[in-house]
């Protein structure tokens, strides 16, 4: 039997395949862009504020940052605490039209030792972790390595 698939955060991206987008808000006053989505006021202090409208972010990027997770995170973050842990490496990644950096996993198999500063990544869908009732979706980077 398949298991549902769930958003970890419904709202946050759409999508599959190329299609895959993670979704932020645009102010339509200033044009600032919010990751993740900021749907009441705008954040820019020197903004009279706008409507906040929804808009699907650059796949790609370049990685500002990295690092690698070696210790399991505290709640909320879900794991099992009865699996060893498996460090992945955390991304912060730089889009250049929205001005934004944002944090994810980079995607399965891929390790700091693959990374650099500057490296061009997508956006891909990814897993989270799977329970008895869902398997829970989020957003992951992946190198495009010229592609
Ligand atoms: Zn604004």
């Amino acid at each position: 039997m398949s298991r549902t698939r769930k958003p970890v955060i419904a709202g946050w991206f759409s999508g599959d395949g190329d299609d895959f987008r993670l979704l932020g808000t645009r102010c339509s006053a200033c044009a600032s862009v919010f990751f993740p989505r900021e749907d009441t006021h705008c954040r820019n202090p020197g903004c009279p504020g706008g409507d906040l409208e929804e808009v699907p972010l650059s796949r790609r990027g370049r990685i500002w940052s990295y690092t690698d997770s070696q210790y399991r995170p505290p709640s909320p973050y879900v794991t099992n605490p009865e699996l060893p842990w498996e460090p992945y490496a955390l991304i912060a990644v730089e889009l250049e039209t929205e001005r934004l950096v944002v944090l994810g996993q980079a995607v399965p198999g891929v390790t700091v030792r693959d990374l650099a500063v500057g490296m061009e990544v997508e956006v891909v869908p990814g897993v989270l972790h799977e329970d008895a009732e869902a398997v829970r979706t989020t957003w992951q980077w992946r190198p495009t390595r010229g592609r």
